[in-house]
């Protein structure tokens, strides 16, 4: 189990330099964060054994957990990127380094305010509703340099850039069209705001597809800890 872990890690860290370098880019120059939702503490103390730095998790209460359990690990960087709640920020706000989900401005003040004074800024995502689905979180396009504006105004944050979930689409022209949407959008921010550089997008099941669109965040889960059960947590994980 443990050197499944060690050898996934190794085998996608091979595989984003060949795709990284196919893209025209420095191998190195695109993040990997390892998706660490409903795995013990301890998947996530064999990843960091092995080099990885940055885990993303999708729940607060478990985000809260994991990052006390593993508060001596030093350099662990959380990256939180689930639907967040207003009575839920708190929690982000104290153990986050950063959040890729960002989709309302109350969200946003209340992390400002909550974030801890002795910590640096939280570095922030706008998430964009970029397959224009009802049931998907995320904001219009439209709103994107609003949204942001209102962002760069809270002293507790700092604006970094861009996160997707494209929907999954059976036609690759679709799904490549989708992704190069993202890359005109964080072309168009960045235009305005010169230090949001990050794209997070791609999953386990296409992040070689948002490579070739300008991700510098690539977000797997299965791909490096294996299929998910959520028996764990019942209660937070709907
Ligand atoms: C769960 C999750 C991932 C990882 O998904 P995999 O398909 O397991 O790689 C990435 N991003 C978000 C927002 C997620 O919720």
């Amino acid at each position: 189990m443990n050197n499944n872990i060690a050898e996934q890690l190794r085998i996608a860290h091979l595989q984003m330099a060949e795709h990284t370098t196919a893209a025209g880019k420095a191998a190195g120059s695109v993040q990997l964060i390892a998706v660490s939702k409903t795995r013990p503490a301890a998947d996530i103390e064999t990843a960091y054994q092995y080099g990885q730095r940055a885990f993303g998790e999708n729940y607060p209460q478990e985000l809260a957990e994991k990052a006390s359990q593993l508060i001596t690990l030093p350099q662990l960087e959380w990256h939180f990127i689930g639907p967040l709640q207003s009575n839920k920020t708190r929690l982000v706000a104290q153990n986050a380094s950063w959040v890729h989900s960002i989709d309302r401005l109350k969200i946003a003040e209340r992390l400002s305010a909550q974030r801890p004074a002795g910590l640096a800024p939280l570095k922030v995502l706008l998430q964009i509703n970029i397959s224009d689905e009802a049931s998907k979180s995320g904001i219009a396009p439209a709103d994107m340099l609003p949204l942001a504006q209102q962002v760069t105004q809270l002293p507790g944050l700092q604006l970094k850039g861009l996160m997707a979930i494209p929907a999954p689409l059976a036609e690759p022209a679709a799904q490549e069209h989708v992704f190069s949407s993202m890359q005109q959008l964080s072309e168009q921010l960045q235009q305005h705001y010169p230090q949001a550089t990050e794209l997070s997008m791609g999953m386990s099941d296409d992040w070689t597809i948002a490579l070739r669109y300008g991700a510098t965040m690539i977000r797997l889960g299965t791909a490096i800890f294996g299929r998910r059960n959520y028996h764990r947590n019942d209660s937070e994980h709907e």
